[in-house]
């Protein structure tokens, strides 16, 4: 009787397939994580095998064949094949999809997976060995093997043809020739060996206490929160513990939100570990994904920094996992396959039994209740590296003040003072374009995007007007299309005009705005980001991207010029990425020599959160908010899941949730609840109307026990099959 073989197969269906192995297949070539080739209906899909039974549903006459096994080892190694099957029972996701997920696009379009090795040509020992007079005399009527063998007897290393056409011109005949007298070969050209090693910082008390901590136990799961104040060195920690793990001969796995944001963060590994660093982007070609994926699994690496799904790639010699700014909502993906990095890295760890730690300025509320559970070892670091206190906000109250373009005079003030005394200055705008509203000064007429509930922003210099939702542009309009008047109003503020009106007032000096529009083309970034690290009187306008994670030196102002909008959020995690993004971006200033200074410009200086910040840190702040989640059973006191629908016809997909709602009481429990369904709190966005249920429970396992087989039945409903849903299990955003 042979065995029965599951397989994950790219299909949006919630299971496995069961199969026959192909004919006379022994029992040992059917290993977990080999690619396999299958029928599908009418089609052939290439699928993973991750399991064999005994036993099959599927009656005896109905099961097919397999058609070929594409890997004679697995492709993926037990202990990540475990943590995708706990991956697509967790948030309850198709299996197929999830592996489409884990894998590089070129294995999952069935490319060996393999490096490939450049090659280039070298010398022989036969060449190597040769009397350079033999050489001279045997080469003296052929030049072009002349130059060829005098240069590549210059390298030690294999050089490749790239090299040779640079430098040589026509050098293949001469090759030719070389290589039939057996004094060159083509070989493959080793990886160049890494520069001078940086060596280690002495550490402070604290740095010292979470380095030890960490590495006191590398031989088990242990999660560690540390939360070390912005600038208080934790890059220095991680990288402190890496090198005990290196030398352990283990290799470490650091995710980061975004690498493209943080240049400066590879650069720091690569100078500890130099030419044992990988690094996995979205930059990188399909070809170079999979080599550094490749790279990791043989154990050629020794260090791998990447962005979300980088926590799929397979180690060789796993030692530990490091999640910095483990707070940021990036590492939650938000469509198709909807997991956290970072909780995800933290189920790895403990699969693999070893040590993960979770970095960040602002801990997530979760995990903060984690460590306060008991669950997390949690490490602090009080104190700046540099012995500086990090700044605490202070409240500009703007109301009633003179305003210029959204900036008070105090403000404007502030700029002037800190760029005559030689330092940098960054005003922090978390909102790009010139002006979020155009609207008509004759008639009110305001300019919507036509396929979302929302204004389109002005760009000026571009004359664009743009949707910042779905990405539509149109020409800004001469006459306005309501009453044909001519006079348009700019309503609110964004980071193009604040630009402009700082480039007037602070004319002698730099204004360099960093956000999405000028960072586009590739090099951009980290031009600005250089001049900016130079450190020359300047003043940095931005968005979000200048809040992550960058060290400048010299910015010894910061100026936060209109948060007001995370106060009256009608997301329940408002607040929590209130506090985080203010003290982040506040924890830009004062990193080097001199002390910081940071002010907020509110409507609402009153507002009890915001007092609770500026006046007792973010861990008392945190300590509020997570009271008020309590009070209000949301998480992490509560588990929630929220099942979304989308159509281009307005009721499609409340039709269907409601029909999910219908079909759900079989199996609701007690302590599980259904809420909805409702409008999505942006509606119509891209041309589709979207809608939501959320799923309320007391406790995971209830939760997950309701999903389960809900989620089953809804694939089978018509109304479904008219609209596009996703589950998405402990949401992060609830748009
Ligand atoms: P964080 O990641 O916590 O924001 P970083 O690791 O970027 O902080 O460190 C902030 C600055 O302090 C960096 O310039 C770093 O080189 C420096 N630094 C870190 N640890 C030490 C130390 N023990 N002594 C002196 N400087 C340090
Ligand atoms: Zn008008
Ligand atoms: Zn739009």
């Amino acid at each position: 009787m042979p065995l029965i073989c599951q397989v994950a197969l790219p299909t949006p269906l919630r299971r496995l397939f069961d199969y026959l192995p192909p004919p006379r297949t022994p029992e040992d070539a059917l290993a977990p994580g080999i690619r396999v080739r299958v029928p599908f209906g009418s089609r052939r899909l290439t699928g993973v095998l991750v399991g064999t039974s005994q036993r099959t549903h599927v009656p005896r006459d109905r099961l097919k064949e397999m058609e070929a096994l594409l890997d004679t080892s697995p492709l993926l190694p037990a202990d990540l094949l475990e943590l995708l099957r706990w991956a697509w029972t967790y948030y309850h996701h198709p299996p197929g999809e999830t592996l489409s997920t884990a894998l590089p696009v070129l294995l999952r379009r069935g490319s060996p997976a393999q490096r490939t090795r450049p090659r280039g040509w070298t010398v022989t020992t036969a060449g190597r060995c040769a009397d350079p007079t033999t050489i001279a005399t045997a080469l003296a009527r052929a030049p072009r093997q002349r130059a060829v063998m005098e240069f590549l007897l210059e390298h030690d290393q294999a050089v490749s043809a790239e090299t040779l056409n640079k430098t040589l011109g026509n050098w293949r005949g001469g090759l030719a020739g070389l290589g039939r007298r057996g004094w060159v070969a083509q070989v493959e050209i080793q990886a160049p060996a890494g520069g001078p090693v940086e060596p280690a910082r002495p550490l402070n008390e604290s740095q010292q206490s979470a380095v030890e901590t960490i590495t006191g136990a590398l031989d088990g799961f242990g999660a560690y929160l540390l939360h070390g104040v912005t600038g208080s060195g934790k890059t220095e920690v991680y990288l402190q513990a890496i090198a005990r793990v290196v030398e352990r001969g283990q290799q470490a796995l650091v995710m980061v939100p975004e690498i493209g944001l943080t240049p400066q963060l590879c650069d720091r590994f690569e100078a500890r570990f130099p030419g044992r660093t990988g690094v996995l982007h979205s930059g990188l070609t399909d070809r170079e994904r999979l080599d550094a994926w490749c790279a990791a699994r043989d154990g050629d690496l020794s260090v791998l920094i990447g962005t979300r799904s980088a926590v799929f790639t397979p180690l060789a010699r796993p030692g530990l996992f490091v999640v910095d700014e483990e707070h940021d909502l990036s590492l939650k993906q938000q469509d198709g396959f909807r997991y956290s990095a970072r909780d995800l890295a933290v189920m790895r760890a403990r699969l693999l039994d070893v040590p993960v730690v979770l970095g960040s300025a602002t801990p997530s509320l979760e995990s903060l209740n984690n460590a306060e559970r008991g669950r997390y070892t949690l490490l602090r670091l009080p104190d700046r590296a540099t012995g500086h206190r990090a700044p605490t906000p202070r409240i500009l109250d703007v109301r009633t003040r003179p305003m210029s373009e959204g900036l008070s005079d105090t403000l404007i003030n502030a700029v002037r003072k800190h760029l005559r005394e030689r330092g940098q200055v960054l005003l922090f705008l978390n909102r790009r374009g010139f002006a979020p509203v155009l609207v008509c000064h004759e008639c009110g007429w305001t300019a919507d995007c036509p396929r979302c509930d929302a204004h389109m922003t002005l760009h000026a210099a571009a004359e664009k007007l743009r949707c910042h939702h779905c990405g539509a542009e149109t020409s800004v309009p001469m006459q306005c299309p309501g009453c044909g008047g001519q006079e348009f109003l700019h309503m609110g503020h964004g980071t193009e005009r604040l630009e402009g009106f700082l480039r007037k007032v602070f004319s002698d000096t730099p204004v360099l705005r960093v956000d999405r529009d000028t960072t586009r083309r590739k090099g951009q970034l980290k031009a600005l980001l250089d001049q900016a690290r130079a450190g020359d009187p300047a003043v940095l306008v931005g968005t979000q991207m200048l809040a992550k994670g960058h060290d400048f030196p010299n910015i010894t102002l910061v100026g936060i010029v209109d948060m007001d909008q995370g106060l009256f959020s009608t997301d329940f995690r408002g607040p929590e990425r209130m506090g985080q993004l203010i003290t982040q971006v506040s924890g830009r200033a004062g990193r080097g020599e001199r002390e910081g200074e940071v002010l907020l410009q509110t409507h609402q200086p009153d507002h009890p959160l915001l007092q609770t910040l500026l006046a007792d840190g973010y861990s008392a702040f945190a300590d509020a908010a997570l009271a008020e989640r309590k009070a209000a059973a949301l998480p992490p006191y509560a588990f929630l899941a929220l099942l979304r629908a989308e159509s281009p016809q307005q009721a499609a997909g409340e039709r269907f949730l409601a029909e999910a709602a219908g079909v759900a009481s079989p199996w609701l429990t007690e302590g599980v609840q259904l809420m909805g369904p409702v409008p999505a709190p942006m509606e119509r966005r891209a041309g589709r109307f979207r809608s939501q249920l959320l799923v309320h429970s007391a406790w995971r396992e209830a939760l997950h026990t309701f999903l389960d087989p809900w989620v089953q039945k809804l694939e089978t409903l018509d109304s479904a099959r008219k609209v596009r849903w996703s589950l998405d299990v402990d949401p992060v955003d609830m748009y």
